[in-house]
């Protein structure tokens, strides 16, 4: 089976060594390349690869929108995210997912972490929080509250979900008692800077989660330590927890997301 991620830039992209590793869990023969599109030129670059024998794609930054636009068939979790990191070309017709998500979702649960009836803090109110709302809403959670640098995308995020339980703020947020579980959804992380947010939200038993990953501690993992955070977590659980269910839907196979992670995270030490 013939597939890509396409982004840019992709150079830093560890998607084939995930995906090959799957394959190779799954006993499937998978080609799985980087696909650098122009920028102004996404849409041609899709439809290239479809002429060219692939079935499928991952998306990565900047298209993720643009890939939306393409589709003709979306899953709920793809329109509710505004956002489609997963392709799948069938009998010519063109269908998106989000996988982003659930990927974080079951990081965290594989990790033990509880979602239900916990007091979630999303920062950040870009593609990646936008994406992890509604699966994160489906696990119960008693609240979840998002912070911005920019107010007006917290709210308008909060205003398209329509859910009691969903809160905007600023990132000098009002609120003083401490979340059980704080999930940061900016790229701050990638400069290595960490938001820092006002005395009393982290206590220790507060658990943090980085959507960035790398081969150290991320500047907010570290952050979140010397305020007393209980557990601080990277994305790498995510990355290829979302890997793993867009693997699911082009093959059937889901592949075991554990023996992956370790050998992923083993790369990044080299
Ligand atoms: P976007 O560009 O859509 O959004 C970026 C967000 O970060 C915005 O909310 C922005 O705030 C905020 N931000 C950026 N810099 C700062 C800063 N210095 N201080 C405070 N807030 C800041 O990016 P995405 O949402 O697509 O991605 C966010 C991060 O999540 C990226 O680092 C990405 O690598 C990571 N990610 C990880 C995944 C994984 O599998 N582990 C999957 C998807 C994403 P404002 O609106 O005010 O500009």
């Amino acid at each position: 089976m013939k597939l890509c991620v396409f982004g840019n830039p992709i150079q830093q992209s560890r998607s084939p060594d995930i995906h090959h590793h799957f394959a190779q869990l799954c006993g499937l023969n998978v080609s799985y390349e980087k696909c650098l599109a122009p920028l102004d030129a996404f849409e041609s670059t899709v439809r290239q690869f479809i002429a060219s024998g692939g079935k499928g794609g991952n998306v990565t930054v900047p298209f993720k929108e643009e890939a939306l636009a393409l589709c003709s068939h979306l899953s709920d979790r793809a329109r509710a995210a505004g956002a489609v990191n997963t392709l799948s070309f069938i009998n010519g017709e063109i269908h998106g997912d989000n996988t982003d998500g659930i990927g974080l979702v079951s990081d965290l649960l594989g990790k033990g972490v509880k979602l239900e009836n916990s007091r979630i803090l999303l920062i950040g109110a870009g593609g990646a929080a936008r994406g992890v709302v509604l699966p994160i809403l489906a696990q119960q959670p008693e609240s979840i509250t998002i912070i911005n640098r920019t107010v007006a995308k917290a709210q308008g995020l909060v205003a398209q979900f329509n859910d009691t339980r969903l809160v905007a703020d600023g990132l000098d947020i009002s609120e003083t008692q401490p979340f059980d579980i704080v999930i940061n959804a900016t790229s701050a992380s990638l400069t290595d800077t960490a938001v820092e947010l006002p005395e009393g939200i982290i206590a220790n038993h507060t658990i943090c989660y980085d959507m960035v990953y790398g081969s150290d501690k991320t500047a907010f993992m570290q952050y979140c330590e010397q305020k007393g955070a209980c557990q601080t977590f990277d994305g790498l659980g995510m990355l290829v927890g979302q890997a793993a269910e867009s693997f699911n839907i082009w093959t059937g196979c889901m592949p075991d997301v554990q023996a992956t992670l370790i050998c992923v995270r083993n790369m990044l030490a080299k």
